[in-house]
């Protein structure tokens, strides 16, 4: 499962930081998952469940934020909404185009006690 080998990257990254700063447990972590990321919620919970027992982040509230797809057309130039990675430029039609948004998949903040 794909979503498993996320979770154990975040708890690497997230002992990691706490070592940093010397201290014993994490408040909360707030993650950045776009919506066109691939993540399945569902599954990066379950994951999380079975993971985080006895670690640092056991009881560590999780904030999951989930920015939506947008993109910016290398033709027109104008910026939309994508619901996939396959969506054509709504105004041109164009299939050439930079995601700006919504593939994010990471740490945005982690809250220390
Ligand atoms: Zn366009």
């Amino acid at each position: 499962m794909h979503e498993l080998s996320i979770v154990m990257s975040i708890l690497e990254t997230a002992k990691n930081e706490l070592s940093k700063v010397k201290e014993s447990s994490i408040e909360s972590i707030e993650l950045e998952i776009g919506l066109l990321s691939g993540i399945e919620i569902d599954a990066l919970n379950f994951a999380w469940k079975i993971s985080v027992e006895n670690t640092v982040l056991q009881n560590a509230k999780k904030i999951i934020c989930r920015p939506e797809g947008i993109a910016k057309c290398t033709i027109c130039n104008k910026k939309f909404k994508i619901d996939s990675l396959f969506d054509p430029c709504p105004f041109c039609y164009s299939f050439n185009k930079k995601v700006i948004s919504g593939k994010e998949l990471k740490i945005k903040r982690l809250t220390v006690l």
